[in-house]
């Protein structure tokens, strides 16, 4: 096999996330392993631009980060973009039961974890703890979950202010694979206002639909 660093150090790193071209017919073995693989990462690159495709137990994420290449290349395209949960849709009563939660904690802001068991696929709602809440800052420990255990959705609260991610929210989310929820205005009981995103790849990307099972999001 050729490698493709002599230096070992650069090896690993181009081991980590590796990269396919995309042959006509749009298959090769490479790409249909890392397609079903339980967990990795790595890019395809077809005629048509640049694919990032993540795996995780939970997750299966194509997504393009590239647009179209303008040169002529003879490779196959890189398809649709998608971003399936393997763990299937969150039973909504984890949401509720977390919506719950912030509001008992008002007015200060709180936090929930939605955990999914790869193994056994129950989820689970994981409440973490609390070193400070007060109305606009929340300092908490992220749970160590146990073997088989993943964080799907990281849920927070900003109290009675509004639903957004803050750049102390984007901080937290640099590195993370999960879905993220603030959800704001959780005096006015039956209106709490959410945002969304997932973040992946060191990218926060829009949901493209509500990770949660039935019922539309408003919540
Ligand atoms: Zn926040």
């Amino acid at each position: 096999m050729t490698m493709l660093a002599d230096d070992p150090t650069a090896a690993t790193v181009l081991a980590a996330m590796r990269c396919f071209p995309v042959p006509p017919d749009g298959r090769s073995p490479g790409l249909d392993g890392l397609r079903a693989a339980r967990a990795g990462q790595g890019i395809a690159v077809g005629r048509d631009g640049v694919m990032l495709i993540l795996r995780r137990p939970w997750l299966a994420l194509d997504v393009r980060v590239s647009p179209p290449i303008g040169a002529y290349l003879p490779y196959g395209s890189i398809g649709e973009p998608k971003a399936d949960l393997r763990c299937g849709f969150i039973p909504r009563e984890y949401l509720l039961s977390a919506l719950d939660h912030f509001r008992a904690a008002l007015p200060n802001e709180a936090a929930a974890f939605i955990v999914w068991n790869e193994k056994t696929a129950e989820f689970a709602v994981n409440f973490p703890v609390i070193e400070t809440a007060t109305p606009s800052r929340l300092v908490y420990r992220t749970p160590t979950l146990p073997p088989d255990w993943h964080m799907v959705c990281d849920i927070h609260s900003h109290g009675r202010g509004p639903a957004y991610f803050s750049a102390t929210d984007d901080a937290d989310d640099a590195h993370a694979m999960k879905i993220a929820l603030v959800f704001g205005c959780l005096d006015q009981l039956d209106r709490p206002v959410m945002a969304s995103r997932l973040c992946a790849g060191g990218m926060f990307l829009p949901l493209p639909r509500s990770p949660f099972s039935g019922g539309s999001d408003a919540a």
